[in-house]
């Protein structure tokens, strides 16, 4: 397993698997890898034949005051699981790497190289604030996790867009358990005819069916007890829906009264939406994603449930 820095390098790793006509998987993460990223690694283990996972925790995607100075960061212990998995080459560039301050005022030949991405101008400013070019999904990104963390949506397809270019995957593998990013990216991936398919893996959750998230890293020991009622909730609802009641009112307060059993959750949202446009519904029909975020201490969480109603 080779670990690169370099982008020029992970492109010649990659071209080298390509010209020896294997398939490209990339798994992206922001790394603090727990099942839910390995079940991702296994299926790209299962359907291609050259895996790359990206390690990048990327500064476009957290607000201010989020928690990006303490997004946990144990990369030997990350890089030890990759290599367990049989993965070929873990991508892990710096900021520098991902947003290069891009010195304009360069001569023609140095654009040139700039664009080869072998001379770009690097200095400590403010790394992504250097970016000029974004690429927002326009409706997708806006609603659920959107409301709450404007810019976070434009952060993910750009730097997804930015891995795209970089590795050239024929296979790209997401997690369900963040179904709106997930939304998003097959939406970037359609509107913008990007050669490669998105693959959405079933989310993975601890024995007491909380999902797995390096943010439950956060939680203390009572914390980590009431964040089963995420789950809880959404499982009632599931229920209620099974019971025959259909409208989105009705289950959300039955979904309200699981979660305020614990006093330190604090709802940030629960919706009932589309489960394409991700518009909210009032009555469950067809592909329903049910979503939730909620405070909980010091973490941020969130969930779903994709379901199909009759
Ligand atoms: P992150 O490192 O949190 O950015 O996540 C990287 C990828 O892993 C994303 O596609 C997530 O949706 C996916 N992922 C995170 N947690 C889980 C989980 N519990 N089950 C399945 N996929 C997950």
């Amino acid at each position: 397993m080779e670990i690169i820095e370099i982008i020029e390098k992970t492109r010649k790793a990659v071209a080298k698997a390509k010209a020896a006509g294997k398939k490209i998987g990339l798994v992206p993460t922001m790394g603090a890898l727990h099942e839910g990223h390995f079940s991702l690694i296994k299926a790209a283990k299962k359907q291609t034949d050259f895996v790359v996972v990206s390690i990048f925790v990327n500064p476009a995607q957290f607000g201010p005051g989020e928690d990006i100075d303490k997004y946990p960061r144990p990369f030997d212990a990350d890089v030890k699981a990759c290599k367990k998995l049989g993965v070929n080459v873990v991508f892990a560039p710096t900021v520098e790497q991902m947003y290069p301050v891009r010195d304009n005022k360069s001569s023609k030949s140095d654009l040139k190289s700039t664009m080869a991405e072998s001379k770009v101008v690097v200095s400590n400013g403010m790394y992504p604030e250097k970016n000029l070019t974004w690429i927002n999904v326009e409706k997708l990104s806006e609603p659920l996790c959107g409301k709450s963390r404007p810019g976070h949506f434009r952060g993910v397809a750009t730097v997804c867009a930015k891995l795209f270019n970089i590795i050239r995957p024929d296979f790209a593998f997401f997690g369900q358990k963040d179904a709106q990013q997930a939304i998003i990216v097959q939406r970037m991936v359609a509107d913008l005819n990007m050669p490669l398919k998105i693959v959405v893996c079933p989310t993975v959750r601890e024995k007491d069916g909380l999902a797995m998230s390096s943010r439950n890293k956060y939680l203390n020991a009572k914390e980590r007890k009431d964040a089963v009622l995420l789950y809880a909730a959404l499982q009632e609802a599931e229920l209620f829906i099974k019971a025959g009641v259909r409208k989105s009112s009705e289950l959300k307060k039955e979904m309200e009264k699981i979660l305020k059993i614990s006093k330190q959750i604090k709802v940030d949202y629960i919706s009932i939406v589309d489960a394409q446009t991700l518009n909210e519904i009032k009555e469950v029909k067809g592909q329903v994603l049910i979503a939730l975020a909620v405070k909980l201490g010091a973490a941020r969480l969130i969930d779903n449930i994709m379901l199909d109603v009759e």
